[in-house]
Parts: C-alpha cells; structure tokens; sequence
C-alpha cells in the first residue's frame, strides 16, 4: 500500500541509519595527530600491552611513514606490516617484489613483521586478506593499529568499519594509561578491541613541508605512469623545486621517473642547474609555490655510484627515478630530513 512502510522496512532503515550513524560518529572520534612525548606515551602504552600491532605505511613514502623507535615498543608482539595506495603502483610491477622490498625496509629498521600486505585502503584490494590475515594473527588477542600521519590510516579503519557489517556494537573512545590519549575502539566478535591509535606527525615526511595545494600536486591518484629521459652526462632533471637529479657520469642512458603524473620535470645542463634553483624556485621550478617556499628546508646532495642495470632510487613521499643501465655516477638533491634510497628496480 502507498504511503505506507511495513515496521520490518522500518527496522531496517534503522539498521541502515544506525550504520551511517556509526561511521559519521567514527569520523567524528578520529583521534588527532600527535608528536613528540605524546607520541612516545602512546608507544609505551602498547609496549606494556599484549597482542598484535598492524603497522600502516605508505608505500610512497615509507620512510617518511616510519615509525622511529617503534622496534623498541613492539617488544614481544607481532607485527603485520601493511602496505597502503598499491592502488597508485604501475601495473607493470610485481607485488611481490615490492613486499621483498617492505621486507628488507622494514629489517634496515630493525623489525621483523610476521607477514607484509599490499593494500588499497581507497579502493578496498587486498583489504579481505588484510582482515583474514588480521583475525589470524591476532590469535584472539587486542589489535593495535598505529601509523603515521597522511599513510590513509582513517581510510584504512573506516573500510573496516564498513566492510565488517556484522559489527553491532557501538564504536567507543577510551584512553592509554597514565595517559590522555584518545583511542578509538572497535570491537571485535570475542570481545577484544581493535585500536585506533592517533596519527603520529613525523618530520621528516615531505607532506610536512608542503601547504595543502602542492600536497596535493605530489599526491599521485592515479596509476603512475614513467616520464622517460635519455640523458647523456652532466645533464640535470628537476622534478617541479622539490628534487633535483643528476647524471655525473656514464654513457648516455635511460633514466624513468615514476612521480604525480601532473608533477612538472626541468632537463637542464648540470652547470646550470644551481643558478636555475636560485632563480627560478618557485615560479619555474614548481612545486613548491609562494605559499610552501619558505617551509621547505635547503636540498641536500645524495651521490651513488651505481653498479647494477634496473635500479630504483627513491625519494621518500615525492616516487623514484628507475636508473636502466649500470656502472653511472648520479646525484639527488631532496629537501633536508627527506629520504633517498637505493633499491632494485620494481619492474
Ligand atoms: P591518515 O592521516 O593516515 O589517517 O590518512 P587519510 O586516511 O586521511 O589519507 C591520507 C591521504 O591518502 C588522503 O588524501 C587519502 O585520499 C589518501 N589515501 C588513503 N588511502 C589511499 C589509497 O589506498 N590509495 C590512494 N591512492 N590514496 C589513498
């Protein structure tokens, strides 16, 4: 009959409401972001505490989403290192190889993660598994989930929330203690608890140095796809004011850059390039804008001599520039704090 809503409808409206009711609300108890003693509190809080640590990094930016001193907290508990934005990696690549890297990473750090995940947080591949081998790990006991600022940590939580629609009950914040830190809680089917903790500021990611416009040009939201260069030596390669490449010896050679697909890229001749930087710094040379200028820290010289063919060197939040032939002398210039690496090429 028209006009007219049977009380079973109406229940399940309720359901419906209650849900969206939750997730709003949910967004409502994000926790902030924290630094520093803060943040240091919160680690203490889970050293003193059984079960397992979901660690969410950016794959983008892992470095610049670590943690330091998070192998001092996890003591004796495992942890499942989580991989975020896999959505953004070029189909080309082999997750594999990308999990071998987090892997090697994450030992370089000083932790041994029981098992590495690659995930979409945004787009929800992987996120199942990421569940599965959650549930399975845990073995019953409290989940932690910890991360830096900016790695889609929220993104991360609220498809859980979604995805796990047999939730009934009513997501609560509670505090660490000797601390007045919020967590955020969601409960789990045996009574335990997975924890939201807050997002921890790390200062040497390059989104801390960035005003939210330019934030959002190094931000790549779709597939990357390779700027390719033949370079011969002694020739440079800006990407916008944020880095700076050079090629200081070897034959002329194939150089792919995997950055925001709308990120600008200068080719200039390495004498010029440190009057270029001078002159041209935020108008040319772009990002970082007026707004960003002044927060950026001075660019700092990482040289490498590279041996091998089909190698990576990343630069930590910004992508990575695959070097395709062996035996080059190469320069990166990146701000102050940001991190440059060297790994074997991912495709
Ligand atoms: P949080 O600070 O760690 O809680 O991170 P947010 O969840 O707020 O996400 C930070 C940024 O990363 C936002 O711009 C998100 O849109 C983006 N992001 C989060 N998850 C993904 C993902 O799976 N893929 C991509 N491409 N971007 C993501």
């Amino acid at each position: 009959m028209e006009g007219y809503a049977p009380p079973a409808s109406l229940e399940k409206e309720d359901v419906i409401c209650q849900r969206c009711f939750k997730l709003r609300n949910y967004n409502e108890l994000q926790p902030v972001s924290l630094s520093g003693d803060d943040f240091l509190a919160i680690l203490n809080g889970i050293g003193e505490k059984q079960g397992l640590i979901v660690k969410v990094v950016d794959i983008f930016d892992f470095n610049g989403s670590w943690i330091n001193g998070l192998h001092r907290f996890v003591g004796k508990k495992d942890i499942l290192l989580i991989g975020n934005k896999a959505d953004i990696l070029p189909k080309a690549i082999n997750p594999q190889r990308v999990k071998n890297w987090m892997k090697a990473e994450a030992a370089k750090l000083g932790l041994k993660p029981i098992d590495v995940l690659l995930v979409s947080a945004v787009k929800g591949n992987g996120m199942s598994e990421a569940l599965d081998a959650i549930e399975k790990y845990r073995k019953g006991k409290d989940v932690y989930v910890v991360g830096c600022t900016n790695v889609g940590k929220s993104t991360f939580i609220n498809r859980i929330v979604k995805d796990a629609t047999g939730m009934q009950d009513v997501i609560t914040t509670s505090y660490f203690p000797g601390t007045t830190l919020d967590v955020v809680e969601i409960p789990l089917d045996d009574g335990k608890m997975l924890m939201d903790t807050p997002g921890i500021i790390n200062d040497h990611q390059m989104a801390h140095h960035l005003d939210p416009h330019d934030l959002k040009l190094i931000t790549p939201k779709k597939e990357l796809k390779p700027k390719v260069y033949q370079l011969n030596a002694e020739q440079t390669l800006f990407i916008g004011g944020l880095a700076r490449f050079d090629f200081i010896q070897g034959g002329r050679s194939s150089f792919n850059i995997y950055a925001a697909n709308g990120l600008p890229v200068h080719r200039t001749k390495l004498e010029n390039a440190d009057e270029l930087y001078k002159n041209h710094l935020g108008d040319m040379l772009s990002p970082p804008g007026p707004a960003s200028i002044e927060k950026l820290p001075s660019l700092v010289r990482h040289e490498f001599s590279i041996k091998e063919a089909k190698t990576d060197l990343v630069i930590s939040g910004l992508g990575w520039i695959t070097l395709q032939h062996a035996n080059v002398k190469v320069a990166v210039h990146a701000p102050k704090g940001v991190n440059v690496e060297v790994r074997p090429s991912l495709i």
